[in-house]
């Protein structure tokens, strides 16, 4: 069996061919943290996560290294921190670990990479000499020829790669027709894009050949990419709407900088979260639920996981309070299945056919109801593989479905026990001390003793 999934770019389901199968690589587009993420923000957060361990699953639980990014240098992070008369710094840490406490509580695992934009804007070089950074990579662009320099700024040349426009399609002069963004003078062409721009005395920057400044959004998930995971990649994921402009000159400036070598063997896309009414989650239609909300309101994680895995990944999902009382009710239905049954390791080849054809979460969630009376045994190690919360999930003896050293077995658990600490920090944020202390005792089950201190609760083996 071969996973497939469907590549945007060829618009077609491919079959899944790493360059490497035991260093398979996923870069997935993560927040920008200066603000609470929002359920449309948790889709992808959810559905790269089930990918995450469908890999693992497949390929050997050391053989992924899933890198999810955070940006910390944006201009709504400088606005916020400007308002609140705090360095960015306070903002970005804040959010950032909301982030991970609310990805958390649904059950979401830490990626094996958190690289911050930050770390990366100024040279690297690794141990094996290699020069990576946002500014060498920019400098090289403009050496090039693929970027220039004007009044301080550092702008992609859109007509440099030759094929712009081809993962979303868009014929160039189409673009610039239609491009309704205002031209700054210093573009040569309206549809190239900043790699590079000047900062102010008061806004975080960074020496560079160009003056103190900072870097656009786009450069940073190239340089970041290339510095941890290398020039190809096999995976790059993010929302649908990351197609265009995003990934489009991600691949663009990565292509040239790097003499055409394809930035991803696969993009994959996740589809629009809209409201009931049909609209898309917007601050500006006043129609945005937090995900802090929905804890608070009292929806476990897991409910909420079902919920976005109900669709499949790439059609859109309309998120309404019937859906998540329908989850809830079809989760406490196979909970009370399932509780009681002894985990066994997944073979249920049907299941993972499924989850490896463009991962159809929801026929696969609809053989978990067929196994949860056939087999429940089967149908608690496929939740478990989903990534559902249950007893047995933060057994530290039972890592994913493989005996491992104590090594791997160290990779593996402490995302599940830092997500277990996460749900339970949401649990106790929502005053569910009934579930915060339950997961305290369970994990104490498994040997991991929790402490809670001013600085938040750490875990050592009892
Ligand atoms: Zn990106």
């Amino acid at each position: 069996m071969t996973i497939r999934l469907y590549d945007t770019m060829r618009r077609a389901k491919v079959d899944f061919v790493p360059a490497d199968p035991a260093r398979v690589t996923m870069y997935v587009c993560g927040p920008t943290v200066y603000g609470r993420a929002h359920i449309g923000n948790a889709r992808p957060a959810v559905v790269f996560d089930v990918l995450a361990r469908l890999l693992r699953h497949t390929y050997g639980p050391d053989a992924v290294v899933y890198a999810r990014n955070i940006t910390d240098i944006d201009d709504k992070i400088i606005a916020a921190a400007a308002a609140e008369g705090v360095d960015p710094k306070v903002i970005t840490d804040r959010f950032e670990a909301h982030y991970l406490a609310d990805m958390g509580a649904l059950g979401v695992q830490p990626p094996t990479l958190a690289p911050h934009a930050t770390d990366y804007v100024a040279e690297r070089v690794d141990a094996a000499g290699r020069v990576t950074g946002m500014i060498p990579m920019i400098a090289d662009l403009v050496a090039k020829g693929a970027a220039y320099a004007a009044q301080g700024h550092v702008l992609f040349d859109v007509a440099a790669p030759g094929d712009y426009g081809r993962l979303s399609r868009r014929p160039l002069d189409e673009m610039i027709a239609g491009a309704r963004v205002e031209v700054a003078p210093y573009k040569r062409n309206p549809a190239d894009f900043v790699l590079w721009k000047p900062s102010t005395a008061d806004q975080p920057g960074w020496e560079s050949p160009w003056g103190r400044g900072r870097p656009g959004w786009h450069i940073e998930c190239s340089a970041m990419i290339a510095a941890e995971l290398g020039e190809t990649i096999d995976i790059h994921g993010g929302g649908l709407d990351l197609i265009f402009p995003h990934h489009e000159n991600e691949l663009a400036q990565s292509a040239c900088a790097h003499g055409g070598a394809p930035l991803a063997r696969v993009w994959l896309h996740n589809g629009f979260l809209s409201m009931g009414g049909g609209d898309k989650m917007s601050k500006s239609l006043g129609n945005v639920v937090g995900v802090d909300d929905l804890l608070a309101a009292g929806w476990s994680g897991d409910v909420i996981r079902l919920a976005l895995l109900s669709a499949h990944y790439r059609q859109p999902l309309v998120w309404s309070e019937a859906l998540l009382e329908q989850s809830k009710a079809r989760l406490n239905r196979w909970k009370r299945a399932v509780d009681d049954v002894t985990l066994e390791p997944l073979d249920d080849l049907r299941f993972a056919a499924t989850l490896w054809d463009d991962l159809n979460t929801p026929h696969a969630l609809s053989i978990v109801s067929e196994l949860v009376s056939s087999s429940p045994a089967a149908a608690k190690g496929a939740l478990r593989l989903l990534g559902f919360y249950l007893p047995a999930h933060f057994d530290v003896s039972l890592t994913e479905e493989v005996t491992v050293s104590d090594q791997a077995n160290a990779i593996v658990c402490n995302p599940l026990v830092d997500a277990a600490i996460a749900a339970r920090t949401a649990a106790r944020a929502r005053r569910d001390f009934a579930e915060s202390d339950r997961i305290r005792d369970e994990l104490a089950g498994q040997g991991i003793v929790l402490e809670d201190g001013p600085g938040g609760t750490t875990w050592r083996r009892g």
